[in-house]
């Protein structure tokens, strides 16, 4: 099901399973951006077919159109372009609707016409092998601008809520399962974490797995204990208060909203019951009556129907999953999020409308929400700040724009050049890291990225290979941890270019 509705979007992130090189190119955050030809395929049909210009530029079926809009694109903006998400469900193989499949979700549909008989593909006059499932396409005004409902503004980013202070995590594992006894080794899971973040700010923190994000998560939570440096909650420190040491008021001011919505509910309680389980654990509510009623309004928060306080979680779908999963998080009036990933189990029509719930309760909560994710197009579009992890180290930290902007690290440059951009008007710089991430147990001496480090040369006496670089401070706020000088820097060029029309 993920897979069929994804398919115009993963036709490019798809190709790294199909290429013959595709181990290489996986390692190497290359993605080879040429397919010749899309697919767009609904509830098991073709719905559209065609050259990559004629489908993404001149596209001639609303549910190819409907996906685009829920993707961020470069240059996006969530104010003037939100995301708009794809109303309803996919319909299951046997709920299929008379006509055309995606007639219900469809704002062209037309009643006694779409749903009358079995739809047939139509060939676009005038392209090259351009087809579409929609008796409506000519018809349709394919450039009429979106039509987005009343926006909210954004509440100023406020004071400092929490900060970070040289935290360290290192783990202690067995050097070896065989020879066990008394051996064992280190993995520095996080390396001096620095940062602050305020009331309503989005903060994001990506990296490629195992760089640390999941770690410094559980940290903020309470469910590890830091190594080293500190964690101001409001200026006290929580860094070694586990979980079952904190006061309530701290657990419910920091939150997490999970990956996986699937295995974070209980699935022999009722969505009602669970969160008010939550309300209970955060003494929220002088009775059940009075928790059943913020229980409902939580459901109210989240979009969610009323009803769905009766059912189990199996009757739910993964983006209503991950809905209450989010009214559970903000049941104690949280003003820290942590996101871990909440979006990449979903669909991307329903990562639009998570996303702009997320987006939209920080708006009238002024959470602090910290949104870990390895998705730069949607790290881009939604975030306000951007730190960049790598094997444990902050390696950049400012600005969204200061981020997606040269100067660069080199490993935000590659990681930039790794995003997968549906957009024909986009140019991206290839850039090919060699290697693969090195072990957080055995890292490499000096700069921790030095081993896969394509501005490397620049740097004279073979300083990346002893030295761990200090950070740099280049504008105000944009800080990066790289040995280069500010003249080479200088020199770095944009990896993503929006075309000149
Ligand atoms: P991410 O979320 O960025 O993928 P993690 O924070 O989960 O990364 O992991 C960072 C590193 O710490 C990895 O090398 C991982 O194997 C290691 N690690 C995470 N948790 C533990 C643990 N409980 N014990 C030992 N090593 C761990
Ligand atoms: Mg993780």
């Amino acid at each position: 099901m993920l897979l069929v509705s994804m398919v115009v979007y993963l036709s490019l992130v798809g190709m790294l399973s199909f290429n013959n090189n595709s181990t290489r190119y996986a390692a190497n955050l290359q993605i080879p951006e040429t397919p010749d030809s899309v697919i767009t395929l609904y509830s098991g049909e073709t719905v559209e077919t065609g050259s990559i210009g004629d489908v993404f530029d001149k596209m001639q079926h609303p549910y190819t159109q409907a996906l685009f809009r829920s993707i961020p694109l470069p240059g996006a903006d969530k104010n003037t372009h939100p995301l708009v998400a794809i109303p309803g469900n996919f319909p299951l193989p046997h709920e299929r609707p008379n006509g055309c499949n995606f007639g219900p979700r469809c704002d062209y549909f037309e009643a006694g016409r779409c749903d009358a008989a079995d739809i047939k593909m139509s060939e676009i006059m005038g392209d090259d092998r351009h087809g579409a499932r929609c008796l409506r396409f000519a018809e349709i005004d394919w450039d009429a601008p979106i039509t987005i409902g009343e926006q909210k503004e954004k509440a100023p980013i406020g004071e400092v809520v929490l900060e970070m202070k040289n935290l360290k995590k290192y783990y202690e594992v067995a050097a070896s399962a065989l020879f066990g006894g008394g051996n064992t080794k280190v993995v520095k899971a996080n390396e001096t974490l620095t940062f602050q973040a305020r009331e309503s700010e989005t903060l994001a923190i990506v990296g490629e797995s195992g760089c640390g994000k999941s770690t410094f998560a559980k940290v903020l939570m309470g469910l590890e204990t830091a190594t080293e440096g500190e964690i101001l909650l409001d200026g006290k420190n929580i860094e070694m208060v586990p979980i079952e040491d904190r006061e309530t008021q701290t657990i419910a001011d920091i939150q997490m909203v999970f990956q996986n919505p699937f295995d974070t509910l209980n699935p022999s309680m009722t969505i009602g019951r669970q969160i008010i389980r939550a309300l209970e654990i955060f003494k929220i509510g002088k009775d059940e009556n009075a928790r059943r009623e913020r229980m409902l309004k939580l459901l109210d928060l989240v979009k969610l129907p009323r009803a769905f306080a009766e059912r189990m979680p199996r009757q739910l779908s993964g983006g209503q999953k991950q809905r209450v999963g989010i009214a559970r998080a903000f049941a104690g009036g949280a003003r820290i999020v942590v996101a871990d990933e909440p979006v990449s189990a979903l669909d991307v029509s329903v990562q639009a409308a998570v996303t702009d719930l997320l987006m939209e309760i920080q708006r009238e909560e002024k959470t602090t929400l910290l949104f870990i994710s390895h998705d730069l197009s949607i790290v881009r579009y939604l975030s306000d700040r951007v730190m960049v992890m790598y094997l444990g180290h902050v390696v950049e930290l400012g600005s969204t724009d200061q981020v997606f902007s040269p100067p660069y690290h080199p490993y935000t440059e590659a990681l930039l050049s790794a995003v997968p951009i549906a957009d024909t008007s986009i140019e991206k710089k290839h850039i090919v890291l060699e290697g693969d991430i090195p072990s957080a147990m055995n890292p490499p001496s000096g700069c921790p990225f030095q081993t896969r480090c394509n501005w490397k040369s620049q740097v004279p006496d073979g300083l990346c290979d002893r030295e761990v670089p200090t950070e740099q401070v280049l504008a105000d706020g944009h800080h990066i941890k790289c040995h280069l000088d500010a003249a080479t820097l200088a020199t770095m060029e944009p990896v993503i270019k929006i075309a000149a029309e």
